[in-house]
């Protein structure tokens, strides 16, 4: 069941649809007193998209009541889109709404509701939900009054290597450990990850430290085996648009971790979030990687400045990646700082036992005394910004 919400500035009603059969549910309507449903047919759903207000009609309104409301719609200068369901009729309002005074439609004979849509499928959005979300975990939360250390290396390489990482890790007070199973490498000829043995690798670790393992998804073929295997599932940025896999994630119960895509606006990547919220899954974190531009000291640019507009759009949690967004250990440790200082809810990190000899990523990757010094840099400038770690 997809759910998308329709809601109505600037109060915080929503509406909500199940876009397999095309019904809309008005589950907390100001005047319903039950969740009434109203269903329009597939040819009308780009309309829909388009209008600035729907006029739901209650299901036995007459064919003149819903004639009248058309006319009075026509009357304000606005075109009516006339959406017969198989419960009620809907009227869908294209045209500059902002200025009508919905009571207009509201006192007409017939009408359930009239509903000013502003934003549609914008479950990420602050209007929606206007508290910071928490993501909870045995671990601990993510979230606000936070800041999260996710860390751990690019890949999985073997087992000692992922079981002495988790036990570092553990030891420091680090709770989730990131690594690799699946890797998109740009060259096919560069290591792939171990795949399944190394999902099998990172629950081995699970199991024996209680650590949370934050691993990626490349396909939807694999999406049971790392739904199990994490605690994160972590959606690439270069799968940030892979809509087939966005989709997958929305049927997943456990939270996913949505990159930045490496040339997304801010919407794109809210709609990213969509995509999942949409399929069911709440479970959202954000994470900026770093984006392409025509800088070449660093392998990508990495846009601190994204974080206090994605936090005023949007109610869920965001973490940065300064390891990809630099691409050079020495870069790492000021830029989470930064993140910290610019409103991120955490960071992860690569870091590896011996980074010299990593299979991917090593240049970028920290050692183990080097994250501990950030880690204990964090943990004492974190209360300045409000946050416990
Ligand atoms: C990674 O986290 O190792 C990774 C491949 O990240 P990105 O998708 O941001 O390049
Ligand atoms: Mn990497």
């Amino acid at each position: 069941m997809c759910d998308i919400i329709l809601h109505e500035a600037p109060d915080t009603e929503c509406r909500t649809r199940n876009e397999a059969s095309h019904k809309f549910r008005l589950t907390s309507g100001s005047k319903l007193h039950s969740p009434a449903v109203f269903e329009i047919p597939h040819s009308e759903l780009r309309i829909l998209h388009r209008c600035t207000m729907l006029v739901v009609m209650q299901s036995h309104a007459a064919d003149s009541e819903v004639a009248r409301v058309v006319e009075v719609i026509k009357g304000q200068g606005l075109t009516p889109h006339v959406m017969p369901g198989a419960t009620r009729t809907a009227i869908g309002v294209t045209g500059n709404t902002g200025a009508v005074d919905k009571a207009l439609f509201e006192v007409l004979a017939g009408v359930e509701e009239a509903i000013r849509v502003t934003k549609p499928f914008k479950l990420a959005s602050r209007e929606m939900k206007r508290d910071d979300t928490t993501i909870p975990f045995k671990q601990g939360n993510i979230g606000p009054k936070t800041f999260t250390v996710i860390a751990g290396p690019c890949s999985v390489e073997n087992e000692s290597m992922i079981l002495k990482t988790a036990e570092f890790l553990v030891s420091k007070g680090i709770k989730f450990l990131r690594a690799g199973a699946f890797k998109p490498r740009t060259s096919p000829y560069a290591f792939q990850g171990m795949g399944v043995e190394g999902l099998k690798i990172l629950s081995k670790a699970r199991e024996r430290t209680g650590i949370a393992i934050v691993t990626e998804l490349m396909d939807t073929e694999f999406a049971t085996a790392v739904e199990d295997a994490s605690d994160i599932i972590q959606i690439g940025t270069r799968n940030m648009q892979n809509f087939s896999l966005l989709k997958r994630v929305g049927k997943c119960r456990k939270p996913v971790l949505l990159k930045r895509g490496m040339s997304a606006t801010l919407e794109d990547w809210l709609m990213a979030a969509e995509y999942v919220m949409a399929g069911g899954n709440y479970q959202v974190i954000l994470c900026e990687r770093g984006v392409r531009t025509f800088s070449d000291h660093s392998r990508n640019t990495l846009d601190l400045g994204v974080i206090p507009p994605v936090k005023s759009l949007s109610h869920l949690p965001v973490f940065v990646d300064p390891s990809h967004g630099t691409g050079k250990r020495g870069y790492v440790p000021a830029m989470s700082l930064a993140s910290l200082a610019a409103g991120a809810d955490g960071i992860l990190i690569e870091a590896h036992p011996e980074p010299d000899k990593a299979m991917s990523d090593g240049a970028q990757s920290l050692d183990f005394p080097g994250l501990e010094n950030l880690f204990s840099r964090l943990k004492e400038l974190a209360p300045a910004f409000g946050r416990t770690m």
